[in-house]
């Protein structure tokens, strides 16, 4: 007798070390899956508090290009720092992954023009505004 039966044996410690790799295993990609479907929702929201933006200046203006000072539209389409009076901190609005957006008219056939917020991250893509004729 005398022996100390107190304590973990090695096997027993292995066989924990072991079952908490397996479970870390499964648990991060799922975690980083999450992280990465939080961060397309929240763009995705930002984008789509700018459109209302966008909205609103064309129909302030009755385009989507930036005026110059006589009020006559230029061929620059409008910025997001240029919606300042239409959203609260348009500037402060960032992909939570890291992308910028840019207001994009994509043309589609003769005048008519699709009218998006496009995320430069990867896999986030553009959010429709609407369609306009100019
Ligand atoms: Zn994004």
């Amino acid at each position: 007798m005398g022996q100390d039966q107190r304590g973990f044996t090695l096997i027993e410690m292995l066989v924990v070390i072991v079952i908490i790799g397996v479970l870390s295993k499964m648990a991060i990609p799922s975690y980083t899956r999450a992280v990465d479907r939080a961060e397309v929702g929240a763009c995705k929201a930002n984008r789509r508090i700018l459109s209302t933006a966008v909205a609103t200046y064309y129909i302030d203006h009755s385009t989507c290009y930036k005026l110059d000072s006589a009020g006559n539209p230029t061929d620059q389409v409008v910025a997001i720092s240029d919606l300042a009076e239409y959203v609260e901190n348009a500037e402060a609005m960032k992909c939570p992954g890291g992308g910028d957006y840019t207001i994009v008219l994509t043309s589609g056939d003769g005048k008519v023009s699709d009218v998006v917020i496009r995320c430069d991250h990867e896999g986030h893509g553009d959010f429709r505004v609407f369609g306009t004729t100019e």
